[in-house]
């Protein structure tokens, strides 16, 4: 029996990128937020903590912050494909980052979801400075009001407590 002919050279990281986009396409969906923050990212369906709500997958790579761009390392920041690029900050958000085999971040619940609620992360958990938000409308009661970015962060702050940050942060 001939062997099966595997072409390593097709892309099977294409594949995995075309698995992650459908099942981001599953998870979510990007709408108008209804007030001035624009477009916003909202589960499709439920999700209890601990799930993968966004594959993160990096559409290019910045060697400096701008405002849409996401900090992978001290001079690292990344554009990130929709919907990721697209998620709103909070300062009480549902969603946290950890690393992904994309060299990206993947957005993971971190509380229950429920469909059409909107999904948020907390962008000091990634950008040492943040330019992003000037001043932050996330309502949250623990609003931070400026969003400074995690060098900003008060040491006690529960997402550092729970080390859901960027890797490169976690040696400061
Ligand atoms: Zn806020």
């Amino acid at each position: 029996m001939p062997s099966p002919h595997i072409d390593k050279s097709a892309s099977i990281l294409t594949d995995d990128v075309g698995c992650a986009r459908q099942l981001n396409a599953g998870n979510v969906c990007v709408l108008d937020t209804g007030d001035d923050r624009g477009r916003g990212v909202f589960a499709v369906r439920d999700f209890v903590p601990g799930e993968v709500v966004i594959i993160g997958l990096l559409d290019r790579l910045e060697t400096s912050r701008t405002t849409n761009s996401i900090q992978l390392n001290w001079d690292v920041h990344a554009l990130f494909e929709a919907p990721a690029v697209i998620v709103n900050h909070s300062c009480d958000p549902n969603l946290a980052i950890v690393p992904n085999r994309f060299g990206a971040y993947d957005f993971i619940s971190i509380r229950a979801i429920y469909s059409d609620a909107e999904v948020t992360w907390d962008y000091a958990t990634a950008e040492f400075e943040c330019i992003g938000i000037s001043n932050c409308g996330c309502f949250a009661a623990n609003c931070r009001g400026v969003v400074g970015g995690f060098s900003k962060l008060p040491p006690d702050h529960r997402m550092l407590m729970s080390r859901f940050c960027a890797p490169y942060l976690r040696q400061t």
